[in-house]
């Protein structure tokens, strides 16, 4: 990838595979020139995602187990820990502290701690994380395990406290916010309590919807008014200050 890439969006947490069609949807990202981080929930899904953007430039697999199958898949967490060797981009990981997780709640802080540690040992790799209801542990387990020059962690969709998210930029994290976040009061308060240059845009698809239907990557295209409003910025700056963080991600991920 040159350095010259242009970028008109950017989709840092997006569940490709789980869209219908993901290579129409990568080709599509690729036209539009939206960078795409396309995150697994299964280490066992995460070949055929790297098939499918192989010859991509804008869109990027990472290998993950989401927190909310742990319960059922632990034993795959060997081979997520073996995957993270070869991959700069590890994600969707983390904790879910739901009720209906909470059984599983134990095992999750476990596969956590080793990705953590594994993207410790390896360096340069970029997390995209899940934190809901878990903030707090997710801070902790990123502290203990993890420096900033060797994992940078992004919290994704993050619905934490504003101390809290403050505690987690002070540790180097990173906050992909989407459009929902944008639509609600307490998100807004949050986005604006975030040191700027920390903030990045993703749409967590097909799972977020947006006026009644699935939201997609090329969403994140229209992203930039509402943050712009949010944090009181114009547009134009908000653009620049987005793509500024976004091409910091990649290149420490050895992408740019
Ligand atoms: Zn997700």
């Amino acid at each position: 990838m040159s350095v010259a890439i242009t970028f008109r969006g950017y989709d840092f947490h997006c569940h490709i595979d789980l869209h219908p069609n993901p290579p129409g949807l990568i080709a599509r990202c690729e036209k539009e020139q939206i960078a795409v981080i396309a995150v697994t929930t299964t280490p066992l899904a995460f070949s055929q995602n790297l098939t499918w953007t192989k010859d991509s430039v804008y869109v990027h697999a990472a290998v993950g187990l989401h927190p909310e199958l742990v319960g059922e898949r632990y034993a795959e967490a060997d081979m997520l820990e073996r995957l993270i060797a070869g991959s700069r981009l590890v994600g969707e990981v983390g904790l879910d502290g739901s009720p209906q997780h909470r059984a599983s709640y134990g095992k999750q802080k476990d596969v956590f701690a080793r990705v953590l540690r594994a993207a410790q040992t390896h360096g340069g790799r970029v997390l995209t994380i899940h934190s809901r209801r878990a903030a707090r542990d997710v801070i902790d387990l990123i502290e203990q395990h993890s420096d900033r020059n060797r994992v940078l962690c992004m919290l994704h969709w993050f619905s934490g406290s504003i101390a809290e998210a403050r505690r987690a930029s002070e540790f180097g994290c990173y906050f992909s916010v989407n459009a929902a976040m944008l639509r609600q009061d307490r998100g807004r308060a949050l986005v604006r309590g975030l040191p700027r240059d920390r903030l990045l845009t993703e749409t967590d698809s097909p799972f977020m919807t947006l006026n009644g239907r699935k939201a997609s990557p090329v969403d994140s295209l229209n992203l930039m008014g509402e943050l712009a409003e949010t944090i009181a910025l114009d547009e134009i700056s908000t653009r620049n200050l987005i793509d500024a963080n976004a091409r910091h991600v990649l290149n420490f991920a050895g992408l740019l």
